[in-house]
């Protein structure tokens, strides 16, 4: 296998890619050379604009963790980072002034709104952003899932609105609100209109791989997948897909997606979200669908629904325990 495309959201599907890219490296992934490449598709739909700057958390999430500049405690953001300008926002009365947006980080949203605003679109900003992070990865390539606007909005109850309710945007919901309110419905702005950005719909269809990584299913798969274009690719490609459960033992590990699952109706568990998935010998997307040892009891339901499954330690606790979660991944479906 060479060439292997992963669909991510942030922190989870970013550790993923990082302890694959360490297992490929170290030779730990069967039926993995060392020439192999990875292409990781991240979602675009938690982008927004803030104090006119265009910030990308997910594209920033890889593209920090895999160039080894992101704050490890955290998972998101630069290491070393300072928050004076956030601080001095706030001291303005600015509005959203709760978002997390670091001195550091700065710079890469002013360098891509400059880009976007000469009218690059995102694909080659941040492949421009993204020579001085991967200088010393040269296997490696992040694309957004679309150049166009796409926004994820969550209606919430409001009993100040004449409705009843309001919508969110997704930030708003996830740092402002700590997804503590139940959200009515996800609605994902744009989507229907958006475009895959070039070379999605050829990553994915080019793969000998596909891997689905322990990101968000909602919010991050969720919405890659419903970019036009997505679903007919993973059904039309020759490479297996391979998923990864971001749920274990019933609630997620990280974040908030048990809250989003109960809102589009999925049952949180490993099992439910394999099965949300669904097997591509059906409607679906999945060949294979890895679930944590916990979740062995899962394992015949995800078989009923035609997908192949195992139960195997998916805590990416560092990047052996991650390349030893990408090597399972690989197993279960290699051909
Ligand atoms: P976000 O965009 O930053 O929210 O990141 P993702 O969507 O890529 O990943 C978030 C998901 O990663 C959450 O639903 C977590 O449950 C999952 N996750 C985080 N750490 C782990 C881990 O060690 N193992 C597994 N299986 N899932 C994890
Ligand atoms: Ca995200």
């Amino acid at each position: 296998m060479r060439e292997i495309t992963v669909l991510s959201g942030g922190v989870g599907g970013a550790r993923f890619v990082r302890g694959l890219l360490h297992g490929i490296a170290t030779g730990s992934v069967p039926g993995v050379g060392a020439d192999a490449r990875v292409t990781v598709v991240a979602n675009t739909a938690d982008d927004w604009w803030l104090h006119g700057l265009k910030v990308c958390p997910d594209l920033d999430t890889v593209m920090y963790t895999l160039g080894d500049g992101i704050d490890p405690e955290r998972g998101w953001g630069r290491r070393e980072e300072t928050w004076h300008a956030k601080e001095e926002l706030a001291a303005y009365g600015v509005e959203r002034a709760w978002f997390g947006l670091g001195d550091r980080d700065l710079a890469t949203h002013l360098v891509r709104t400059q880009m976007l605003e000469a009218g690059y679109p995102l694909h080659q900003v941040t492949e421009a952003l993204c020579r001085r992070w991967f200088s010393e990865r040269q296997n490696v390539r992040l694309l957004p899932m679309s150049d166009d606007r796409v926004e994820t909005h969550l209606v919430i109850p409001d009993e100040d609105s004449p409705s009843g309710r309001r919508a969110v945007h997704f930030q708003e919901y996830w740092v402002r609100l700590h997804a503590e309110v139940p959200a009515e419905t996800v609605l994902v702005v744009g989507q229907d209109d958006c475009s895959p950005a070039p070379g999605v719909l050829e990553a994915i269809t080019g793969a000998d791989l596909v891997v689905l990584p322990p990101s968000n299913p909602v919010v991050s798969v969720g919405t890659i997948l419903g970019v036009p274009g997505v679903r007919e690719a993973l059904v039309a490609t020759d490479a297996p897909v391979v998923g990864i459960s971001p749920i274990i033992g019933g609630r997620h590990v990280h974040g908030m997606a048990q809250q989003l699952l109960a809102t589009i109706g999925v049952e949180v568990s490993a099992g439910g979200v394999g099965r949300h998935y669904g097997s591509r010998r059906g409607e679906g997307v999945l060949d294979g669908w890895l679930v944590a040892e916990d979740d062995a009891d899962q394992l015949d339901g995800l078989h009923e629904a035609g997908i192949a499954a195992a139960a195997v330690p998916l805590l990416m606790t560092d990047d052996d325990a991650t390349a030893a979660m990408a090597a399972a991944a690989v197993s279960l479906v290699r051909p």
